[in-house]
């Protein structure tokens, strides 16, 4: 068969794995997310390599939608957008003790702080004779980052003692939440009053700050009377729904991401025959396999069952265990329409499949899905209103902007 000597397989143009991120699909929800927020001003975290969609592509799109300010996790983050040129007032908020303070100074970098970071910080200050802006942090009952109710004043104490020495500007103060995908359970309440008394505490203490924000995704989705001066947002972004029993689409937000291959293989198979490492599954009767060269070395997760996969026209589904490299789906039939180098997409785009659905299947959130996405699945760029492919990896054509790749002139299943 032609398949066979490879002659028929077609002449690649486009990545052989690609996460496409669409711009236009950020802007898109950032400005549906400021509306609905307005006046709180938006903060857009592009922490973790802006959820796996490119720090540096996502601020970008993130700024040009409206976003006022950029989050993210570490300073080396900031300092690296930064150097990428983006000039947005930019937050950090999680330190070590081998963070550079006054590279973050230097750079205009706000830092959030919870604790012993303010010593640190106010050293950094002083070393280069210019006030940090600094964004005090509660732990209101997260119980994870954040100064402790039980110490807050004493931290406030000491940042009034900073600011007055003109080491230290406090312009925000903040919490983070723990429930608020779960939009009816009464510990956001809590925290919020929590967060209430520390304001107050703040205020008397004789800090004014412009900046109070609490709320993620979900809240600024669901909480309006968390939403104080700023919310501070991610997922949502990204086009993904932070709640379990309402979609993205239910909430006006486009995907920003689609992840896609093509078809490596197509064989059939007798009854019995056993699938993947471990041979955890066995197909009941005659059928035709799909190979799609993806695996967990490109972040799709191994522990992920019956994950729904598109090929052409039709939704199917994941047999047996996800490998390195590639995973294996169950054609359904004998005969089979899908050949060698047709398209393949794990989620977003017009697949009708979500990263939540890949989270389903593999017992995560779509959070965990989109940011794992590894180094080896190039991120191409593709500005759906603009048309134009920035940022396209080297070696490779744009030419996927409609969303097709050259492929399905292989011969059949063999
Ligand atoms: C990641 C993060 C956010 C954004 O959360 P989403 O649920 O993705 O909107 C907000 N605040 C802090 C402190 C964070 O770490």
């Amino acid at each position: 068969m032609s398949t066979i000597s490879g002659t028929a397989v077609p002449e690649v143009h486009a990545p052989e794995r690609a996460a496409i991120i669409d711009p236009a699909a950020i802007r898109h929800n950032v400005a549906t997310i400021a509306a609905y927020v307005r006046p709180a001003k938006v903060m857009v975290a592009v922490k973790a390599d802006g959820y796996g969609h490119g720090a540096v592509t996502a601020a970008h799109a993130a700024v040009d939608g409206g976003a006022d300010w950029i989050g993210v996790a570490h300073v080396t983050e900031a300092l690296q957008l930064r150097a990428a040129g983006i000039e947005a007032p930019m937050l950090a908020w999680l330190h070590t003790a081998r963070t550079d303070f006054v590279e973050a100074i230097s750079q205009d970098v706000d830092l959030g702080i919870s604790g012993w970071e303010i010593d640190e910080v106010a050293a950094a200050a002083e070393q280069l004779q210019t006030p940090a802006h600094v964004h005090l942090k509660v732990d209101t009952g997260l119980g994870r980052n954040g100064c402790t109710p039980e110490r807050w004043p004493e931290l406030v104490a000491r940042a009034v003692e900073f600011q007055d020495r003109g080491l230290m500007s406090v312009v925000g103060l903040f919490t983070h939440l723990a429930v608020a995908d779960e939009p009816d359970r009464r510990e956001t309440d809590e925290q919020l009053e929590v967060y209430r008394w520390a304001v107050e505490t703040a205020e008397e203490a004789g800090l004014s700050v412009s900046l109070r924000h609490v709320a993620n995704t979900p809240a600024a989705l669901s909480r309006p009377d968390a939403h104080f001066d700023m919310v501070r947002v991610g997922v949502g972004v990204y086009g993904q729904s932070p709640f379990a029993d309402r979609s993205a689409e239910d909430l006006g937000l486009e995907p920003a991401m689609e992840l896609r291959t093509t078809v490596a293989n197509v064989k059939q198979v007798p009854a019995g025959q056993g699938i993947s490492y471990g041979l955890t599954h066995r197909v009941d009767r005659p059928t035709s396999l799909a190979l799609i060269p993806m695996g967990y070395g490109d972040g799709v997760p191994r522990i992920a069952v019956h994950a729904p996969v598109r090929i052409g026209e039709r939704t199917y589904q994941s047999a047996g265990r996800v490998a390195m490299d590639q995973f294996v789906v169950d054609l359904e039939d004998v005969d089979t329409e899908v050949s060698v180098g047709d398209d393949v997409v794990l989620f977003g785009g017009d697949s009708g499949i979500s990263a939540a659905d890949w989270g389903t299947a593999a017992q995560t959130i779509n959070y965990e899905i989109i940011t794992r996405i590894g180094s080896r699945v190039p991120r191409q760029v593709i500005d759906s209103e603009r048309g134009r492919p920035d940022d396209v990896p080297t070696g490779t054509a744009p030419g996927t902007a409609a969303g097709t790749t050259p492929g399905g002139t292989a011969g059949g299943a063999w």
